[in-house]
């Protein structure tokens, strides 16, 4: 397999073709960004403690199920995954209150949610990926009613896989973020699962250990990916 020219520069993962029309390469940078790319910072390490950290709980997905776009782990920072044709469209679930539910809202961090609630947003960074309603999708074809369906089962199936995952390991999953595509004509998982990309604290202390800690500032950001890791059992090095 032969990567070839760069299809997506994202803010902080590139996606390659490759001479497989079926096939893409994910880039796995260290570049970190926030608040829609107004915050932009090179973590060492980064790439690779999420390339593996994706790689495994892709695995743990699969292997309870749920299908996803990824093939295999190529090198340090780099995954081949199936190319799909994305929807436009982000899938959150929130297990517990925080980020932008609580200033949407006006409710305090850290209420759990019972049960977990759904969230879609437009992706698209100039309009700052606005919240939608399935009728959005609809109205505006970004996706069909079996398409609406699909997502929304299988967000919540991911929950329950790695909820339990992450509790077993002493963390509390907050929240997530997933896109889903279709690829022959079935609606699959399209993303990676890192700590970029969901929120995740210490099931004792609550000590967050995601991206929070680079929005707010709080440092050790890369420490507590690796953190992630390593109480998953994910082999870094
Ligand atoms: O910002 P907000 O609270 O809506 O984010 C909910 C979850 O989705 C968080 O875990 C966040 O990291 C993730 N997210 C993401 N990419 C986005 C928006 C949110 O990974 N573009």
């Amino acid at each position: 397999m032969k990567i070839e020219k760069e299809l997506i520069s994202g803010k902080a993962k590139s996606v390659y073709l490759t001479d497989d029309p079926e096939r893409l390469v994910l880039r796995f940078r260290n570049d970190t960004s926030a608040f829609d790319g107004e915050k932009i910072e090179q973590l060492d390490r980064k790439g690779m403690v999420n390339n593996k950290t994706n790689a495994f709980v892709m695995q743990q997905l699969e292997k309870a199920g749920i299908e996803t776009h990824f093939e295999s782990l190529l090198s340090d920072s780099d995954a081949l995954v199936k190319r799909m044709e994305m929807f436009p469209i982000e899938c959150v679930v929130r297990n517990i209150s925080a980020g932008s539910i609580c200033k949407r809202l006006g409710i305090e961090e850290g209420m759990t949610l019972e049960p977990a609630t759904f969230e879609f947003f437009l992706k698209n960074d100039e309009l700052h990926d606005p919240m939608i309603n399935e009728y959005h999708i609809r109205s505006f074809g970004w996706a069909e009613d079996s398409d609406i369906a699909a997502m929304k089962e299988l967000t919540f199936k991911v929950n329950d896989v790695l909820k339990k995952l992450f509790l077993d390991a002493g963390m509390l999953l907050v929240d997530y973020k997933l896109e889903f595509g279709r690829y022959q004509n079935r609606v699959i998982l399209g993303d990676e699962f890192t700590a970029d990309g969901c929120r995740l604290w210490d099931v004792e202390t609550r000590k967050k250990l995601d991206k929070d800690r680079f929005r707010q500032g709080l440092g050790g950001v890369v420490e507590a990916y690796e953190e992630v890791a390593g109480r998953l059992g994910v082999k870094l090095d």
